[in-house]
């Protein structure tokens, strides 16, 4: 994906703000607090392929159902 990641991030373990560049949060020092983009993107790629799935069912129902 090529949408930039937000500037700020907040730790998911604490909440203390957190910049995308920090290795870790400065706070707890949990790591990669503000790198959650990808869990993101992948469940909204899992709601993309569920919501495929029901298109494509409804499609063929319709189909089934017109052809009788
Ligand atoms: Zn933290």
């Amino acid at each position: 994906m090529t949408t930039r990641p937000e500037p700020n991030g907040e730790c998911p373990l604490c909440g203390a703000a957190v910049t995308v560049e920090e290795e870790r949060c400065p706070s707890c020092g949990l790591a990669r607090p503000a790198a959650r983009g990808s869990a993101v993107v992948c469940r909204s790629g899992l709601w993309f392929l569920a919501l495929m799935f029901v298109a494509i069912y409804a499609l063929v129902l319709a189909t089934v159902a017109a052809a009788r």
